[in-house]
């Protein structure tokens, strides 16, 4: 895991090794508040010990949608409470089975039983948030049922879950979930032409969120109208299985 980079005032953003999956730390006062903080066993160990280093404790964390990457926990991070939407802290219990076998059989047991333990909520309660931060929860069906924004809107930061990636072409919900995704772009688009910095669940951090927006909405026109998107996306790991995936839903 890259040491953290602060993209904005108290807006920390670490990266994992694995597929660029990001964790960000509200932090002020003392006080953090993580979201989707990931992946491999040893970076949530060090993710811990880099918040003990700056005196954080941990007052909330939030999941930004429930797949397995973004629903993690460890016990160095103390027992606050953790948030998500409704949609979202409901299919972490139900689909929790499945998310637990994504995980793999080498994770370890400690971590995959605090994986998903997450309340539903409209809004993070003020206490499981830092000081000088309001977080507005843009809660939509784009990648995943339920899935979750944070728009800061003093910082003007959003942290965009899976959606507007530097390195992952759009990833509707499957098998068919087009309609969703291109309505979430639009309400996505709404905070990303104010945000000076967009935080993308993998990937970089990076000051294009409107740049971004457009250039998914670009890719699933041209699929839809049978086109060649051409896209430098296209060639980041994966991405031409992805590909194929958004042709069959327009078919
Ligand atoms: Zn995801």
């Amino acid at each position: 895991m890259r040491a953290f980079q602060e993209v904005a005032a108290g807006v920390l953003v670490a990266t994992s090794r694995r597929m660029s999956t990001t964790s960000t730390v509200l932090a002020s006062g003392g006080e953090a508040l993580l979201i989707d903080p990931a992946w491999m066993p040893d970076e949530l160990e060090a993710l811990a010990a880099s918040l003990d280093r700056r005196n954080l404790s941990v007052v909330g964390g939030f999941s930004t949608h429930a797949h397995q990457d973004h629903l993690l926990w460890h016990p160095g991070f103390g027992d606050a409470p953790r948030w998500a939407s409704p949609r979202t802290a409901q299919l972490a219990r139900s689909e929790r089975a499945t998310l637990v076998e994504y995980l793999g059989s080498d994770f370890p047991t400690r971590l995959a039983d605090l994986m998903g333990s997450v309340q539903g909520t409209e809004a993070i309660p003020c206490a499981s948030v830092p000081a000088g931060f309001h977080p507005e929860l843009i809660v939509h069906d784009g990648h995943a049922p339920g899935h979750t924004a944070l728009w800061l809107s003093e910082q003007r930061v959003l942290i965009a879950g899976d959606m507007l990636s530097d390195i992952e072409l759009p990833l509707p919900f499957y098998p068919d979930d087009l309609p969703s995704y291109l309505e979430a772009l639009d309400v996505l688009a709404v905070h990303a032409q104010h945000a000076l910095v967009v935080i993308p669940g993998h990937g970089s951090p990076g000051t294009d969120a409107l740049a971004r927006v457009d250039a998914d909405r670009r890719v699933l026109d041209d699929i839809i109208r049978g086109r060649e998107p051409d896209d430098r996306r296209l060639a980041d790991p994966g991405m031409q299985e992805a590909l194929a995936h958004l042709r069959e839903m327009v078919t």
